[in-house]
């Protein structure tokens, strides 16, 4: 008889996307003719930038030639990419990371589930709520944790409320915690951390010996000077933590697939019989085996983001989807809704009007004014009462959106 991974029965059945899905397709059923605006979920819209597409057609025609064929790379990335990460996303913040600790990987989101296969089954594991919903189903999915209650909150995960009475900024917990998934800016609010909210975290993790996982996917879009774009800008941060960042948000590789992970060699854990590990060598032992590497095209796309005009050409795509943002925040404010987030991210979280649970305030702008966006509590029960508008869509998608959306709540 086979035996299944009975975890996966934990996980709640509907799932936040599919039931927004089919919310929306049966709306679309019985009213053919409405032109709906999806403001949910967080992927890119505008093409990919010219230098990239100009340095993955070149890599193309070598594969096509026997005297520059590739076949299989390196399972960590090619030197050529891991160079300049280095060089461009660390040393230029006035942070050491080298090459060889950078892991070049096809997306964070598997990485973040990934990371799992090297820690331990005992951990504390403490998220923020509401939270990327990929951090607590794959420690469903892995055992580390019971059955889901009615508002979805799992037995033997620490959660983190963030709200606006907290500022959205986390109190440090209270019970013992081993390990901690951060993502800033984050997903779904929209907020940031100030260095001094990091260095708390970061102080509490070389306390209680605890590991940070540090999503920074939305970092390209930071524009004030002040807010830190690494964990790694932190003092001593490398001893505690991984970094897992993506092209995705960043130059818009959603659908392309290119990200890393940073694991610095500084970063021991202790085990049972009190060996010091390395978690360095462990992750690269699991790429090694699992893993086969991205693909070489790809990596060369990546390599692009950071030429001149790869620079410039990918600045100017966070820049309008920014603006979107601007615009939503704006729009939606002079209309009297408390909103947060938009400003150093695409998301703009917002509290929903008239006291509305984020599920009937979903049906309610799908219903009236044919907008899409993602309902709070999905997120978390801490998430009840507020809503998700995502920026990455069309300019002229926004601008209908904004007015639409002020004609129902005005
Ligand atoms: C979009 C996103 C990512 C990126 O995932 P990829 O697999 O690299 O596309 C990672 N973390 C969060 C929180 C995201 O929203």
């Amino acid at each position: 008889m086979t035996a299944v991974n009975e975890n996966f029965l934990k996980l709640k059945a509907g799932y936040l996307f599919p039931e927004i899905a089919r919310r929306v397709n049966s709306f679309v059923e019985s009213h053919p003719d409405a032109q709906v605006i999806k403001l949910g979920i967080g992927d890119v819209t505008e093409p990919l930038p010219q230098a990239v597409i100009k340095a993955m057609h070149a890599a193309v025609d070598e594969m096509g030639d026997r005297s520059k064929f590739r076949g299989y790379g390196p399972e960590q990335g090619y030197a050529f990419l891991r160079d300049k990460i280095a060089e461009h996303d660390f040393a230029s913040r006035g942070v050491t990371i080298s090459a060889d600790e950078i892991f070049i990987s096809d997306g964070s989101k598997c990485d973040t589930g990934n990371i799992l296969d090297i820690l331990g089954k005992d951990n504390h594991i403490a998220v923020l709520d509401p939270v990327y919903p990929v951090y607590v189903d794959t420690n469903v999915m892995a055992g580390h944790t019971g059955s889901a209650d009615s508002e979805g909150r799992y037995q033997g995960l620490i959660y983190l409320p963030v709200t606006a009475e907290n500022d959205f900024t986390p109190e440090l917990p209270d019970e013992p915690v081993d390990v901690i998934y951060l993502c800033y800016p984050n997903n779904p609010t929209g907020v940031v951390a100030t260095k001094e909210t990091l260095t708390k975290w970061v102080e509490y993790a070389r306390e209680h010996h605890a590991l940070i996982l540090f999503d920074a996917a939305y970092e390209a879009f930071i524009t004030d000077p002040e807010i830190p774009h690494s964990i790694y800008e932190i003092e001593g941060a490398q001893e505690v933590a991984i970094e897992f960042r993506s092209f995705s948000k960043n130059a818009g590789f959603t659908g392309t697939r290119c990200a890393f992970t940073v694991v610095p060699k500084s970063l021991m854990v202790t085990t049972s019989t009190e060996k010091q590990v390395s978690l360095h060598q462990l992750w690269n032992r699991r790429q090694s085996t699992k893993f086969n590497g991205v693909s070489y095209i790809v990596q060369r796309g990546a390599e692009a983001v950071y030429s001149p005009e790869g620079q410039e050409q990918s600045k100017a795509l966070i820049a309008f989807y920014l603006d979107n943002a601007r615009l939503l925040r704006e729009g939606l404010e002079a209309v009297g809704i408390s909103v947060y987030g938009g400003v150093n991210a695409p998301y703009v979280w917002l509290k929903t009007p008239q006291a509305f649970t984020s599920w009937d305030f979903f049906d309610e702008l799908l219903n009236k004014a044919h907008l899409v966006g993602t309902p709070g509590s999905g997120f978390g029960a801490s998430g009840e009462g507020y809503f998700r508008l995502s920026a990455f869509n069309s300019r002229e998608n926004i601008e209908e959106a904004v007015k639409r959306f002020q004609k129902i709540v005005s």
